[in-house]
């Protein structure tokens, strides 16, 4: 049998890097049969306060991370009341080189999009257009990304089903005329497992067309000897085994927050339930003083960000560097 002893990028075990998934809002424009949202909707404030925004914004710089990573989805991103002030304290509370942000918005509003980030194109922000096409029609996203005056910071992300390879095709090489170039072709998963009807075709296609992404690794032991396996996100989708970590130890809470709309922090998908911090009400110096390892209870990991993350079995390994500096034993 293998046993998984270190796991991540290799990047996350160099430096100490912040990973911040964050929901400001959970209000969308959109209503897709298929939205996780709509279960959370009811326990959240729709809105992220200001109190809150500017209490994150003004404790990260003093957490003295290498690297500051932001995500942000919603609901729709671009609905967020105080979207502008985002990109304020972006601007007022970190320097260029220790930040990137990523929006992942439905691109129904790109105008407004457009606006928002005219003054800020020195910076690494990017944007994440998924295209629901049950929502808005190919030719309607297509007219607006034909539009959008910014096609560089964007990723064009669809979701495969069964027997639309040629329309997928389509919009991409459509795309492409307007400037975009980067793509991620996602297939359906269910319960952790590819969807059964795609054809040799359609698989092959998932394994090929995507945007790089940063390359994990997991290392094995297996007869006392040590294997590093490295992969990228579209091969863990196909085979999801790659990244099951349950035992292991995880850096994420200590790399990664996540902040949900009604202020509330948590390390990790998986402990979303058990948050201990608020901020509209607590610092995040408090929260990080008193952090330890996760040991994952969960058979997988829930998204390529927390699959970069540093786990490792301690019978076999220690923490990063970083981690150890920071808490000595
Ligand atoms: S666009 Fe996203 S957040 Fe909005 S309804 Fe669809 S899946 Fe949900
Ligand atoms: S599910 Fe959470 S605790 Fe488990 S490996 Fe992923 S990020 Fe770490």
């Amino acid at each position: 049998m293998n046993t998984i002893i270190k796991a991540g990028s290799e990047q996350n075990w160099q430096q100490n890097n912040l990973f911040l998934s964050c929901n400001f809002n959970i209000n969308c424009n959109f209503q897709c049969s298929y939205c996780i949202n709509k279960k959370f909707r009811s326990n959240f404030n729709e809105q992220l306060s200001q109190k809150a925004l500017y209490n994150l914004f003004s404790n990260l710089p003093l957490l003295k991370k290498d690297f500051y990573s932001f995500s942000i989805a919603g609901g729709e991103p671009s609905l967020y009341q105080h979207f502008p002030d985002v990109l304020k304290y972006m601007k007022e509370f970190f320097p260029p080189n220790k930040i990137k942000a990523t929006w992942l918005t439905n691109g129904s509003l790109l105008h407004k999009l457009e606006e928002y980030f005219k003054d800020y194109r020195a910076y690494d922000f990017n944007l994440t257009i998924t295209l629901h096409l049950e929502q808005m029609n190919a030719e309607t996203y297509l007219k607006k990304l034909s539009e959008f005056k910014y096609p560089d910071m964007c990723t064009i992300k669809i979701m495969l089903e069964p027997g639309t390879l040629k329309q997928i095709d389509s919009i991409i090489e459509k795309t492409k005329n307007f400037g975009y170039k980067k793509f991620n072709v996602m297939p359906i998963t269910i319960n952790q497992k590819l969807y059964p009807n795609y054809t040799t075709e359609e698989i092959q296609f998932l394994e090929t067309s995507s945007f790089n992404y940063q390359r994990l690794f997991n290392e094995y032991l297996r007869e006392n000897q040590t294997i590093k396996k490295e992969y990228t996100r579209n091969e863990y989708n196909l085979n999801p085994e790659l990244i099951n970590y349950k035992g292991l130890k995880c850096l994420a809470g200590y790399n990664s927050l996540i902040i949900s709309p009604d202020g509330a922090i948590s390390s990790c998908y998986s402990t979303m339930k058990n948050s201990v911090c608020n901020i509209n009400s607590d610092s995040l110096i408090n929260y990080m003083a008193e952090y330890e390892p996760i040991t994952c209870q969960n058979p997988w990991c829930a998204c390529g960000t927390y699959t970069a993350i540093p786990k490792w079995n301690p019978k076999y390994s220690e923490a990063p560097n970083y981690f150890i500096k920071n808490f000595p034993k």
